[in-house]
């Protein structure tokens, strides 16, 4: 986007008071700014979810899906969604899914470039949508849910030694292994 259309976006959203502007010291959201960020969020990561449980769709192509039907269901299908869903806690990527009008939890997950080499963990989480990426996780088995083990950094190679159930011994780059999520 070019300065002028940054410039046209910021000032539309001030106007709608979900952006705050002030000179020099740049743009931050307005509280009803951030509910609507986290609403978005929330609607997003529900979608998600009814297009992999309910409509049998792959993880690796509910994201896009989920990007353009976030900004035209209502209120009221949006709680339907978490309704029908069991007011699930995440979406098909781990992602958590924000309460309504809550707070979003905070948490600092370690990943297969920070957790303890040799611990057993469970991949919480996938910080990554691309579809290539997802198919590259399943072809490893690393599912949210799965068991994983860090067997060895090598930091010369830039390579990271896990062992996964269905694989066994397997070796990924640390750019990727940066983006699992996993918890004890
Ligand atoms: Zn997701």
């Amino acid at each position: 986007m070019s300065a002028a259309g940054i410039t046209a976006l910021v000032k539309d959203l001030a106007s709608r008071d979900l952006v705050a502007y002030r000179p020099y010291r740049g743009v931050r959201l307005t509280e009803s700014g951030r509910e609507r960020a986290l609403e978005i969020l929330r609607r997003h990561r529900l979608l998600e979810l009814f297009l992999v449980e309910v409509l049998g769709m792959d993880w690796s192509e509910v994201h896009q899906e989920a990007e353009a039907l976030e900004h035209v269901i209502s209120e009221r299908v949006a709680h339907r969604l978490d309704v029908t869903l069991g007011h699930p806690q995440v979406d098909p990527h781990g992602d958590p899914i924000p309460p309504p009008n809550g707070d979003m939890p905070r948490d600092n997950p370690k990943s297969l470039l920070s957790c303890d080499e040799g611990c057993d963990l469970t991949v919480a989480r996938i910080d990554d949508q691309s579809g290539e990426f997802l198919r590259l996780v399943d072809e490893i088995g690393l599912r949210p849910g799965s068991r994983v083990r860090v067997e060895e950094r090598n930091s010369a190679a830039e390579t990271v030694q896990i062992q996964v159930a269905t694989l066994g011994e397997v070796s990924l780059g640390m750019q990727a292994a940066s983006k699992i999520l996993v918890e004890a």
